[in-house]
């Protein structure tokens, strides 16, 4: 599999496969990224509604399947706030004249990803801010 996967020495791939069971079995916790791996089936993600049965489990028994992961930037959240004329306001709740934000800019969204709504937020409020930018007189 590790050659299948590019992987110029297949005991990289052993020795992490190793050290994530090794984990599992005696440590309790992620050594290389800290994270609490559960196997416990009431165990929620953190995407509402996903059901996970088992957070974590050793890899142990084949067939064994394997897919390249890529790091990539989904969404951001946070940035300048806005008010519901999508104006941008200043951090004691005043609009900002002339300067409007949209989406990703300030997203809506608190903590949480709200999963299938960032095109919407970018386009509610990206019409909203066109229609109030259209009703400005321009500067001259
Ligand atoms: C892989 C992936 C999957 C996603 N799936 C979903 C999904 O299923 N449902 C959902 O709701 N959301 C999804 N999202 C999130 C959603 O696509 C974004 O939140 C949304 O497109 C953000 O819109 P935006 O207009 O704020 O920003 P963007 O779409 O990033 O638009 C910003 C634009 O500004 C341009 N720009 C940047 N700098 C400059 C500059 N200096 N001058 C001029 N132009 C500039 C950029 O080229 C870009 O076109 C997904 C995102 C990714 C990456």
């Amino acid at each position: 599999m590790a050659q299948k996967l590019g992987i110029e020495d297949p005991q990289i791939l052993v020795n992490t496969v190793n050290r994530w069971n090794d984990d599992l079995k005696t440590k309790g916790i992620d050594t290389e990224y800290g994270r609490t791996p559960s196997a416990d089936p009431k165990q929620k993600a953190v995407f509402v509604g996903r059901d996970v049965k088992a957070w974590s489990a050793p890899i142990e028994e084949g067939p064994f399947y394997a897919v390249k992961l890529v790091p990539v930037m989904y969404h951001t959240m946070g940035g300048p706030r806005r008010n519901v004329k999508s104006e941008c306001i200043d951090p004691y709740g005043k609009a900002i004249p002339r300067l409007y934000v949209a989406g990703e800019l300030g997203s809506t969204w608190g903590i949480t990803y709200q999963g299938a709504c960032a095109n919407a937020d970018a386009m509610i409020f990206g019409r909203i801010a066109g229609r109030e930018a259209a009703k400005l007189k321009s500067w001259s």
